[in-house]
């Protein structure tokens, strides 16, 4: 959705600044702060420069909870269907305080957490880590019925193998 709209931009130069540039929102404007020394043409490239620089960093942060929620919706609808709203969770969160662990389900309340450490991953490892949560509120436990559950997914022995290298890597390091 970012960049489907052109922001208003208001350039703002500074005597004080000598080579850094930086922009930020201010409601529906973008500020773009400036060394005031800069030509009309580096004023341009350089806004066209912060404009991108920006949509990127809100694209990341697009990977919201609500975005989670619906990513769940869809993954519920694909491969536990016929479990209707026995695989329906009450919330999805994006959480940073895992301690190691890619995602987290309790099946008393309905809650699943996902790790923040994973946001920057495929989508299909995202898939796969919120597939495994939501199956646990069918199947609480790693028994033959909830790796058959988590099994319809198509990559999760792709995700698993990408997750392990993920964690041996880190303890290496
Ligand atoms: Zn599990």
């Amino acid at each position: 959705m970012a960049g489907t709209r052109k922001p208003v931009v208001e350039v703002r130069r500074s005597q004080r600044r000598r080579r850094t540039v930086s922009a930020y929102r201010d409601g529906e404007r973008v500020v773009v702060l400036i060394p005031d020394q800069f030509s009309r043409a580096e004023e341009s490239e350089w806004v066209d420069r912060m404009l991108a620089r920006l949509a990127a960093r809100e694209g990341r942060l697009a990977r919201s909870d609500a975005e989670l929620f619906a990513r769940a919706t869809r993954l519920i609808n694909l491969y536990l269907s016929d479990y209707g709203t026995a695989a329906a969770p009450a919330s999805v969160r994006w959480v940073t305080n895992q301690n190691g662990r890619w995602g987290s389900c309790t099946p008393a309340d309905r809650t699943i957490r996902i790790s923040h450490r994973i946001q920057d991953m495929p989508e299909w490892v995202i898939d796969y880590v919120l597939l495994h949560e939501l199956a646990h509120l069918i199947v609480p436990s790693h028994n033959a019925q909830f790796w058959a559950l988590v099994g319809r997914y198509p990559k999760t022995e792709r995700a698993r193998g990408y997750l392990e290298g993920v964690a041996s890597v880190a303890l290496a390091g």
